[in-house]
C-alpha cells in the first residue's frame, strides 16, 4: 500500500534490521525500543489490523505471521527468559503505524495492567 512505513521497508525502500524473513513475514528491529529486546512481526501482506483480515486470507496470513513469531522467539533466546506480545489495534490503543504487526517485548521486568 502506498505511503505505508511498514510496506516501503518489506519493498526495500526504506532500510531496517531484518531478523528474520520468508515469503508470508518479516521481523525486524523496532526504531525506539521499550525494552531490551523489542521486535516487530509484520506480514508482508498490508492489513491495517487482525480484524481488517477477510475470512479468506485469514488462515494463510495468521499462520505466516505465528510461523515467523515462532521462529523468532526460538532463534533470538527469548523463550528462555520472559517476553511480552502486544498488538496496538486502532489509534486509542496507541497503534501508530497502521499496518498489523506483533511487537514482541523482552528483557526486562514488566508491570500488568499496561498503561
Ligand atoms: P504501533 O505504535 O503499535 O503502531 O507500533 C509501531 C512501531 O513501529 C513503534 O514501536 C515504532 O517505534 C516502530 N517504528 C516506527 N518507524 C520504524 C522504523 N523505520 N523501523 C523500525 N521500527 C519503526
Ligand atoms: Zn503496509
Amino acid at each position: 500500500m502506498s505511503g505505508c512505513l511498514f510496506c516501503k521497508i518489506i519493498a526495500g525502500e526504506i532500510p531496517a534490521e531484518k531478523l528474520y524473513e520468508d515469503e508470508k513475514a518479516i521481523v525486524i528491529r523496532d526504531i525506539n525500543p521499550q525494552a531490551p529486546w523489542h521486535f516487530l512481526v509484520i506480514p508482508k501482506k498490508h492489513y491495517s489490523a487482525l480484524h481488517e483480515i477477510p475470512e479468506h486470507d485469514a488462515p494463510t496470513l495468521l499462520c505466516g505471521l505465528m510461523n515467523a513469531l515462532h521462529q523468532t522467539l526460538n532463534a533470538t533466546g527469548l523463550n528462555s527468559n520472559g517476553y511480552r506480545l502486544v498488538v496496538n489495534s486502532g489509534a486509542s490503543a496507541g497503534q501508530t503505524v497502521f499496518h498489523l504487526h506483533i511487537h514482541i517485548l523482552g528483557g526486562r521486568d514488566m508491570q500488568w495492567p499496561p498503561g
